[in-house]
């Protein structure tokens, strides 16, 4: 199934806001099997609207724009909407009427002209409520392609979708293979095109593609033309993520804390952190997981010196001028053993690091990280050096933490991302 997709507003066309709804649209026509063809952005014009929404539906099976209902007179979607369908007429929906009056008694405020007009639509359009905002969006038939108009607002607009348009858009595309992603962690884009090899040839049935960014690699599994199975699409996908172990996340992980969330609760094992120039990213990064308080026990900020010593027990001497220094693996694995006897949870991680852009020596240049880990098999340190300004040092300080407990649970290892070996 073809499908277009329209941006209604002056202040994208401007640069004032970004076009997230197209994306978001995008990604989800692709999830539910569609085919995006286009997508295209007009101003807040009544003649443009319609000269757009008649070119894209005639090439297309369905066409969804956003933008425009609301109640002001820069609100022109529904008018060049009637244009298209009812000679420029719209009528009052009675249903809708009654909604915004309601709308308004409850809100406290009078009704107005201006409030009612998003009651108004072209006869031959029907409404889909909203139940985010006060505008409905509009439905119709133009020639062969099915339009939908949904509100600007991105929450508005996004329950819409789901409410109205996803249903119909995944009965109507029947038994469309819908494309499935694995994701891996932890090696480059290269290194997994090297290991898929020749299963990236375009031409191959169930067809992948390969995209890195965020510190994953995301291998999708699709079927361009409509010849495979979903079945097929399933197995490709268990073959691709046999291929790139043991980086590949487990079926249903999104994300590398979520992998080390779901080996923590395989092991039925506990996880605290100690950090000092991620500065609680890591404790960031794996609360971000749901249900995360089965597994993460909780961590400590350590950033000077005194705290080091006084909240984790590192030895005073290892921190003094003469000692390795704050950015050595004797720090980092006092770190993790304090932490690990203070929290009493099974494993302990700890982060320290020269982030830059100052503070690095010949010795420990910036993006020198050490990183310590502790449980019951003992402690031990790994030291990474990463490229780029403080945010990506500390974001890959935080990523090598999280691999390694990873590793350690799964008994196997595929290296730190950026470790120094030797
Ligand atoms: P409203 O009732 O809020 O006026 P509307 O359907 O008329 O809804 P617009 O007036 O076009 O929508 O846009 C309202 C707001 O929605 C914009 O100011 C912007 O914040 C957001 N918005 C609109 N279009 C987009 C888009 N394509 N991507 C992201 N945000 C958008
Ligand atoms: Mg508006």
């Amino acid at each position: 199934m073809n499908v277009a997709v329209l941006s209604i507003g002056d202040e994208l066309l401007g640069g004032r806001i970004t076009d997230t709804n197209a994306a978001f649209l995008s990604r989800e026509i692709v999830a539910n099997g569609g085919c995006v063809l286009e997508r295209a952005t007009v101003a807040d014009d009544r003649l443009a609207i319609g000269e757009a929404v008649a070119r894209l539906s005639s090439g297309a099976d369905v066409l969804m724009s956003t933008g425009g209902l609301g109640p002001t007179n820069d609100d022109l979607t529904r008018w060049a909407a009637a244009d298209l369908i009812d000679g420029g007429e719209v009528i009052d929906d009675d249903e809708a009427l009654a909604d915004a009056r309601a709308w308004c008694a409850a809100a406290g405020l009078p009704a107005s002209e201006a409030r009612e007009m998003v009651a108004k639509r072209p006869q031959s359009a029907s409404f889909l409520s909203n139940d985010q905002g006060t505008a409905p969006g509009l439905r119709f038939q133009l020639g062969g392609c099915e339009v939908w108009m949904l509100p600007g607002p991105p929450i508005e607009m996004q329950s819409m979708f789901e409410r109205h348009v996803a249903p119909a858009l995944r009965s109507g595309i029947g038994n469309t293979a819908l494309p499935v992603e694995v994701l891996a962690a932890g090696l480059t884009e290269v290194q997994a095109a090297d290991l898929l090899g020749s299963r990236l040839d375009r031409r191959c049935r169930p067809q992948l593609g390969i995209r890195a960014g965020r510190g994953l690699v995301r291998v999708t599994v699709q079927d361009p033309d409509g010849t495979c199975t979903q079945t097929a699409l399933l197995n490709s996908a268990k073959e691709v993520r046999s291929v790139l172990e043991p980086w590949s996340l487990p079926d249903g992980c999104n994300s590398l804390p979520e992998a080390v969330g779901a080996a923590l609760r395989h092991a039925e094992a506990t996880c605290a952190t100690a950090e000092s120039c991620s500065g609680g990213g890591l404790g960031a990064a794996l609360t971000e997981v749901s249900g995360s308080s089965g597994w993460y026990v909780g961590g400590w900020v350590t950033y000077s010196n005194e705290m080091k010593a006084a909240q984790l027990g590192v030895p005073v001497g290892l921190l003094d001028p003469g000692g390795p220094g704050t950015v050595s693996s004797e720090v980092v694995e006092a770190m993790a053993t304090g932490a690990r006897e203070r929290s009493a949870a099974d494993i302990a991680v700890s982060i320290s690091g020269v982030a830059g852009p100052d503070g690095g020596t010949a010795e420990k240049p910036v993006g020198t990280a050490w990183i310590g880990l502790s449980d019951e098999r003992g402690t031990a340190a790994r030291r990474i050096r990463a490229p780029g300004d403080r945010q990506r040092v500390r974001a890959a300080t935080i990523e090598a933490a999280l691999q390694w407990i990873r590793w350690r649970l799964c008994g196997v290892d595929g290296g730190l991302p950026w470790e120094c070996t030797t």
